[in-house]
């Protein structure tokens, strides 16, 4: 059987351009670069990490020095909240209601978070913020994702910095599902820390890079060597480095090009609508990246209909895969007002470089099947 993957949110395929970087680091005395050599072999490897840290500072505006590359979006998002809570124990966080995990969670003995609610759209509603803001309590971060991982909903980044930054707190951004699929620029959206991860955009997993703006702060998690100029200690992981800079380069160079999955993505969501009329497409009037589709058939359980489609061939997700492999009710329905069981019975479609037109044929031609199925049962 052939097997079709469409779950680019969760993980893209590695692009070709990122392994054809990896591959000789990797081969090369078993990829033993340790950057921080002096010998040979370390000045080799630390030419490919300050190369990839060109790349990926050019992705979102950034000047190279304002790379810290680490292990991914949630190493860099737990970086910046841990070090807020930390540093301003005193006073408020705001994070979006619709935040990743690794920015809602751990931070339980902080006990001054704050939740920003969304609209029925999955927009972050500027109204509650600018409230929120002007209440009791001084407010240290505002913490808000540029793309929804599930939704694929991008939210107004420009008015969020805006509005934080007049109320005298700093803005972190995950930008892990907006790199390459929409422009960012750091400088423009007055981002005072980003978050990235490699492998959403095509590069290994287990890499991604916290970069910061210019408000003069570091965060840092992690104590030991003195690596990335003593704000993130750990050996470089070289291969994943090069990989993820590869890819910050081929996404960078494509972001015109990739504009055109919309079509593919629009022609998924008018037949699935013309397949089972009964279907919610979720954020349908919202702006949203052009790779992804979240949409729910209620009293479907969205666990039966992974494992039908996965039993067609079909790879898709619930929008949110926790580690367990279990599928639990979408967080993001949860905030935008949705009920219980349309939160249940979500499922996500993400596109991205690999994805052809026969994929969604393959897709919708299972879902077709699977669906008179339900209908007759
Ligand atoms: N933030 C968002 C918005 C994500 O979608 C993800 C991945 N699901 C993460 C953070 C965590 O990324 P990583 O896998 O690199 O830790």
């Amino acid at each position: 059987m052939t097997h079709i993957y469409l779950d680019y949110n969760a993980s893209a395929p590695l692009h070709p351009d990122a392994w054809a970087v990896m591959e000789p680091v990797l081969k090369v005395q078993g990829g033993a670069h340790n950057a921080s050599a002096v010998h040979h072999y370390g000045r080799a490897g630390r030419k490919i990490v300050e190369d990839a840290r060109r790349h990926v500072a050019q992705l979102v505006g950034a000047d190279v020095n304002q790379v810290i590359f680490n292990s991914g979006a949630t190493e860099g998002n737990n970086t910046v909240l841990r070090h807020f809570s930390e540093t301003y124990a005193d006073e408020v966080i705001l994070v979006s209601s619709i935040e990743h995990p690794s920015v809602l969670e751990g931070l339980e003995a902080h006990g001054r978070i704050q939740c920003v609610p969304v609209d029925g759209d999955g927009r972050i509603r500027l109204d509650a913020l600018e409230e929120m803001l002007s209440g009791e309590g001084k407010v240290s971060l505002l913490s808000c994702m540029a793309v929804n991982n599930e939704t694929g909903v991008i939210q107004d980044i420009a008015s969020l910095s805006a509005l934080a930054h007049r109320h005298g707190a700093l803005f972190h951004c995950d930008a892990t599902q907006a790199a390459g699929r929409i422009p960012v620029d750091m400088k423009a959206l007055g981002i005072d820390f980003l978050t990235l991860s490699s492998h959403k955009i095509g590069g290994p997993q287990g890499v991604g890079a916290l970069v910061l703006g210019l408000c003069g702060q570091t965060p840092k998690l992690l104590f030991g060597g003195g690596q990335e100029k003593s704000t993130r200690a750990g050996t470089e992981n070289v291969a994943g480095i090069a990989g993820f800079g590869a890819a910050a380069g081929a996404v960078l160079a494509g972001l015109e090009d990739y504009q055109g999955l919309a079509a593919l993505r629009d022609r998924l969501e008018v037949e699935l609508k013309a397949i089972s009329p009964e279907i919610i497409i979720h954020s349908k009037d919202a702006l949203r990246v052009v790779n992804t589709s979240f949409f729910s058939l209620a009293g479907a359980n969205a666990q039966s209909m992974l494992m039908a489609l996965d039993l067609e061939g079909i790879a898709v997700s619930n929008g949110s895969a926790c580690s367990s492999g279990s599928v639990k009710p979408s967080i993001t329905l949860k905030a935008m007002g949705q009920s219980a069981e349309i939160a249940s019975s979500a499922l996500r479609v993400s596109i991205g470089w690999d994805t052809k037109e026969g994929d969604i044929d393959a897709f919708l031609s299972a879902w077709t099947k699977i669906y008179s199925r339900i209908k007759v049962g």
